[in-house]
């Protein structure tokens, strides 16, 4: 199970946590003994995880880091491990607490209690989910059987796409890039199993590898299924093929990062012409959204050539493939447990070189979290988020704006024009700090006890409805697109806004007891980065008012282009794993907002320690100075370790360079570094060539 529904929202920070693909049939006996292991936070910056006998100047992710995997070894039910695993973990716990209070089939529970605690309940009842098997897919299968011509699919295509079911593209809405104001219908790519497009067209041992083990999951899903060996081996033969054609008319990851390449409004005659085999208009009814005039079509070489494919593929090998997508998009833990295993054996095992399943009880926190997520979220702020916090958070994200504003009257390479125009889309920027105003109504969502597949697929159908509710009316400021528990944040270029859900306002990233310096380092260094998104080689390209407008002079973007090239070839030297590179160009946007993120950081560091007339050469317990601290700090967001297949399939899939690398690639471009920890200039980690952009 690899298929979520996608929406481009584009700058993500980071990814603390585990897959739902994994997870062991435990009780709640187990929940209890696990309720033990529940990690403590780490204060603000942690000695123990330093590995002092390093040189600073030649590795600063071993010095500020090197211990920290020894205290906090990759657990057997995790792909890699690292300082936001920690909070990540801490947050379930606390989700699991709240959601063990009102688990209970009790009349007087809210009905938002009755939801979450409902929904989690059915998730752990594996007896009931056993006893069920397949039985609630019946009538979709059922469907798909009945299909006697293409002609019929575009009802099931619509039916699919409301339940997240990943058949052969993507659907949704978004707000108009040229114009934030609006939102818009969108259809993209997608429909394929792997986790990318390359997966099915890179040449090599592993990718062949990867492939093979693909086919043999395919195949043995339809044995459990009920089919006979040879005709499962050869129906997945059949739907590898069907999604490498597809793959190959897919767009590359990184070419997609570029908004102008996936931007092609038209009318839906047009989206008609370039793939007459469904029927669009009747589609957008059948999703609940008539009257759809104009949308956006991603990338319309996909629809042409899926157009190709509809036409030249037999319907039996559709039905075959429909099948699969089906089984593969329905989430694993609602199935019985010979499917789960055999999912985890290859999304977890093969993809991510992960040992064993999570725990029952974590991966149904997260599936609430998932369904439920501001139902639940509402009541986690209330235990969890102390309203200090939030304050506190508010001026640091003002102080990192204002560092911001003065760092654009330093730069030397951008003219005052284009200067006028940054500070203007600087000063729109939304601020979200923790949770939103208003609270999602899920009033209208039915949650059943005892049906693992139907509330999943209710609770999905609920939040697409809701999304495609939007197309035609006006954009919701106030939306989040996270839940207030996840221990991540984001920048969206369309809002122009930048979110720090609750779960990512915790020690060690924002300590009320660390020093400031500590903090700055941390959550500052956090703040900056997703401001700098605003500005990295993605949201340069929007105003600020969210659209894509060029507000740069053509010398300004030059000049801009020719230093994130340096970043490119920066980060594309470092090696991942075995022969693989990181990919420069898919990273990007990410490191031009660590090392953004952290010059923004410094200087509002410098300017509250001279506002608090700190002595920046007074050294800690430790024997740092603060500016130490600071460096310290930030390299110890990223303390960690990743298993190798986990690596591979980062460096292929995500826009995040590797946390080592997150750590030297920004620490080397900072001349501040080295003169406070006092490295030569040529040491690694103060090289001749640093690159710099913002
Ligand atoms: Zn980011």
């Amino acid at each position: 199970m690899m298929t979520k529904k996608k929406k481009r929202i584009l700058s993500i920070l980071i990814l603390a946590g585990a897959s739902l693909t994994a997870g062991s049939i435990a009780a709640k006996a187990q929940a209890a003994a696990d309720a033990e292991k529940n990690p403590k936070l780490p204060g603000g910056l942690d000695k123990q995880f330093m590995d002092t006998g390093a040189d600073p100047c030649v590795n600063f992710a071993q010095y500020a880091c090197g211990n920290f995997t020894k205290i906090y070894p990759i657990p057997a039910d995790m792909a890699g491990y690292g300082s936001g695993s920690i909070v990540f973990e801490h947050t379930e716990y606390a989700m699991h607490s709240l959601l063990e209070k009102v688990a209970a089939n009790d009349p007087s529970r809210t009905p938002n209690e009755q939801k979450t605690g409902d929904f989690y309940a059915t998730c752990m009842d594996t007896d009931a989910i056993q006893a069920a098997g397949l039985k609630p897919l019946q009538p979709e299968l059922d469907r798909i059987a009945g299909l006697k011509s293409k002609s019929e699919l575009t009802d099931l295509l619509a039916h699919f796409q409301l339940i997240n079911v990943n058949a052969l593209f993507s659907y949704g809405e978004q707000q108009d890039f040229k114009d934030a104001r609006k939102q818009i219908a969108v259809v993209d790519q997608g429909g394929l199993g792997l986790p990318e497009r390359d997966y099915y067209l890179r040449t090599g041992e592993a990718a062949e590898k990867t492939r093979q083990q693909y086919v043999q999951h395919i195949t043995n899903v339809f044995k459990l299924m009920g089919e006979p060996e040879d005709k499962a081996a050869s129906d997945a033969q059949k739907i590898m093929q069907l999604e490498t054609a597809l793959a190959k008319v897919s767009m590359d990851i990184t070419s997609q990062r570029d908004p102008k390449n996936v931007y092609h409004p038209m009318p839906v005659s047009q989206l008609a012409g370039l793939a007459p085999e469904i029927a669009w208009t009747n589609f957008f009814e059948r999703t609940g959204v008539p009257g759809v005039t104009d949308l956006n079509v991603a990338n319309p070489d996909f629809f042409k050539g899926l157009n190709s494919l509809l036409q030249s593929t037999d319907l039996d090998t559709i039905k075959t493939y429909l099948r699969w997508q089906l089984i593969n998009s329905t989430p694993s833990y609602t199935l019985p447990t010979a499917f789960d295993e055999e999912d985890f054996n290859f999304f977890g095992r093969d993809l991510r070189g992960q040992p064993q399943q999570r725990a029952r009880w974590k991966r149904c926190v997260q599936a609430t979290d998932g369904a439920l997520g501001e139902a639940l979220g509402q009541v986690y702020v209330k235990a969890y988020f102390p309203a200090e916090s939030k304050a506190k958070t508010v001026q640091m994200v003002h102080d990192i704006e204002g560092a911001m504003d003065a760092r654009i009257d330093t730069l030397t390479w951008m003219s005052p024009e284009t200067k006028v125009k940054a500070k203007e889309k600087l000063h729109m920027v939304a601020d979200k700090i923790g949770y939103p105003d208003h609270w999602r109504d899920y009033s209208a969502l039915k949650i059943v006890r005892g049906d693992a597949i139907g509330n999943a697929t209710r609770a999905v159908e609920f939040e697409n409805r809701r999304e495609l509710a939007k197309i035609g009316k006006p954009v919701d400021r106030g939306e989040w697109g996270m839940s207030a528990p996840t221990v991540n944040a984001y920048y969206n270029p369309s809002m122009n806004d930048i979110n720090f859900p609750a779960g990512i306002l915790q020690a060690p990233f924002f300590d009320p007891d660390a020093t400031d310096a500590e903090n700055y380092g941390h959550v500052g260094a956090i703040v900056g980065h997703e401001l700098t998104h605003g500005f990295d080689d993605q949201g340069r390209q929007f105003d600020g008012n969210g659209n894509l407008a060029d507000w740069w002079t053509p010398d300004d973007a030059k000049k801009f282009e020719a230093m994130t090239d340096c970043e490119v070839k920066e980060y594309g030297n470092f090696t991942a794993v075995d022969d693989v590179k990181v990919n420069g160009k898919l990273t990007l946007g990410e490191n031009t907002a660590d090392n953004g993120g952290l010059r923004l950081a410094y200087m509002a560091f410098l300017a509250d320690a001279k506002r608090k007339s700190i002595d920046l050469t007074a050294k800690d317990a430790n024997g740092f100075t603060p500016t130490q601290e600071f460096f310290l700090a930030y390299g110890q967001n990223w303390c960690g370790s990743i298993r190798p297949q986990q690596v591979r399939l980062q460096v292929q899939t995500d826009p995040h360079s590797p946390r080592q690398f997150r750590i030297i690639g920004v620490v080397q471009n900072m001349p501040e570094f080295g003169k406070a920890f006092g490295c030569k200039p040529g040491q690694p980690m103060m090289p001749e060539n640093a690159c710099h952009v913002w």
